[in-house]
């Protein structure tokens, strides 16, 4: 099995830094990783520009191969990348595959959406010359590669969306070089995943700094990176706190520059009163599990329910809590995200009814569920934020109508899901037209953990759920992050790609 040896990759060498620090994994001894800085930042941007122009003008079959190739290596390294994952993250085994598999299906996604030519978007406007009173003039639009992206790997999903999760591939397929600031939480798993890509990067006869890596665990870092000024755009999934800075940061610049942030969402499931009386007891099980998946640390978790008040509304609340006594505790990403659970769930604690509470020790945390009624939370703000963990907040609504004026105070969210059966359209009705103004994704009848990735997605949302409405950060549509339109007139045909 491959050893991690703690180095940045930059410009095709694995390069250590004199600072160090070592990683805290759940089980198994800490790696020594090199804490990189603005000069290792400065080297790898330098570099990633230096062969944009002969990337960026590769036809995107190449683009395609070199991703197929990646998803190969990675597979390759499979049980090193679980093996690693594993100890760093404490998710389980079975998790890990499942996400590696995710992967490099969207390694293989983006390789065959590129071939299509669809991302391109190319449009022609022939020219006009007897037009009158002013003739007009040939327009040819295309997409193309912004330049080097930098991307930042989120703890919670140290392959999918880490070093080459989404951002990556969806960058390296726009035909843009990328640096990774890998995540501090799981730099062998990044390191191993880095190697896979660095292989393929070589096999396919890429300049060396199509990818690259920065390892790093201190905030400067990462400011380096966005504040670089041939860095062309960010990519980042994390707290709402880090990304609010980061992107602050790059509107700053000198020259600013996008920051496609997948931030905070508390994703608010809607019982209404038909689905409830039909099938609450399901409903409840399926909420508690969907609350309970990965230590609830998915950016997807149902944090917010919204309950009819009443005796089905109690029942539905009781089977929940029955069902949530039977999850044992599960540990956490970090100690850090552990810790902040704590915190957080004890600040809540102040201001609702507990529901359910279990025992925390450790990295290990069980679910924890409050209420409050419709008035308490559209008085108490604090109550709207996201709790990273099996967090479950549930407002009781005394009828349709603060059920609708809820839903109007809400802040963006990736996710709004309604529970709901026929009986229940006219409120389901005035409901969508308020949440299709709240998240990028609204389900019906199904629970938000778990996305698919395809086409058709989208994962995303108005702020605070994201930085740019305008994006996702899952599926095709993702690489227009990554491109931008040009328009070219009156362009000899010599000169027509
Ligand atoms: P994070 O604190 O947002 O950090 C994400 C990345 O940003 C890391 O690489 C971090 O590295 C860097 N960073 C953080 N603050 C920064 C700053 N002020 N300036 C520059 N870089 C900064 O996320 P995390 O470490 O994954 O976990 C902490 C919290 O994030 C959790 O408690 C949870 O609330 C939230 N979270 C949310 C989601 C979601 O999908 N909504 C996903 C994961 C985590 P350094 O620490 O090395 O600077």
């Amino acid at each position: 099995m491959i050893e991690p040896t703690g180095q940045h990759l930059i410009d095709g060498d694995w390069v250590s830094s004199d600072a160090k620090f070592t990683s805290t994994p759940l089980t198994g001894p800490g790696v020594e990783v090199s804490e990189g800085t603005a000069a290792e930042v400065d080297r790898a941007a330098k570099a990633a520009e230096a062969c944009f122009a002969s990337v960026s003008a590769m036809p995107v079959e190449r683009h395609a191969a070199l991703l197929r190739r990646i998803a190969a290596h990675i597979d390759d390294q499979g049980d090193a990348i679980t093996a690693y994952g594993v100890a760093e993250t404490g998710l389980p085994n079975a998790r890990l595959v499942a996400e590696r598999g995710r992967t490099v299906g969207q390694l293989r996604l983006f390789a065959d959406y590129i071939e299509s030519g669809d991302q391109l978007d190319q449009r022609h406007d022939p020219a006009q010359p007897d037009r009158s009173p002013v003739p007009a003039p040939d327009l040819r639009l295309v997409q193309r590669p912004i330049g080097p992206v930098a991307v930042f790997g989120a703890s919670n999903f140290p392959l999918a969306f880490s070093t080459a999760g989404g951002d990556t591939a969806s960058a390296l397929a726009a035909g843009c070089p990328v640096i990774v600031k890998g995540h501090p939480a799981h730099p062998a798993t990044g390191e191993i995943v880095a190697r896979a890509i660095a292989s393929a990067v070589s096999d396919e006869g890429y300049p060396a700094a199509m990818f690259q890596l920065v390892q790093g665990s201190t905030h400067d870092l990462g400011r380096a990176l966005v504040e670089h000024p041939l860095i062309s755009a960010v990519g980042f999934t994390g707290s709402l706190g880090a990304g609010r800075a980061l992107f602050d940061l790059c509107a700053r610049r000198p020259v600013p520059i996008p920051f496609f942030g997948e931030l905070g969402s508390i994703n608010p499931v809607f019982v209404l009163p038909h689905a409830l009386a039909a099938r609450g007891a399901e409903l409840a099980k399926a909420w508690a599990a969907s609350l309970t998946m990965g230590a609830g640390q998915f950016c997807t978790n149902p944090g917010l329910i919204v309950l009819p008040k009443g005796p089905e509304g109690d029942a539905f609340l009781d089977v929940a809590v029955a069902a949530l006594q039977e999850v044992a505790a599960q540990p956490m990403l970090t100690t850090g995200i552990a810790d902040d659970f704590i915190n957080k769930t004890q600040q809540i604690a102040k201001m609702s009814t507990l529901a359910f509470q279990g025992q925390t020790k450790d990295r290990d945390v069980t679910p924890f569920i409050s209420c409050v009624s419709a008035s308490e939370f559209s008085a108490n703000p604090a109550l709207r934020h996201e709790v990273f963990g099996p967090f479950g907040l549930v407002v009781r609504t005394p009828d349709p109508e603060s059920t609708l004026s809820l839903a109007k105070e809400l802040d963006g969210q990736l996710t709004c899901t309604l529970q709901v059966d026929e009986g229940d359209a006219p409120e389901a009705r005035q409901l969508l037209a308020i949440l299709e103004r709240k998240a990028g994704r609204i389900l019906a009848n199904g629970f938000p953990t778990g996305v698919e990735v395809a086409s058709a997605m989208v994962h995303g949302g108005p702020y605070p759920a994201s930085t740019n409405f305008g994006h996702t950060s899952v599926g095709t549509m993702a690489i227009r992050r990554w491109m931008r339109p040009v328009s070219y007139l009156d362009l000899p045909d010599y000169l027509v790609a």
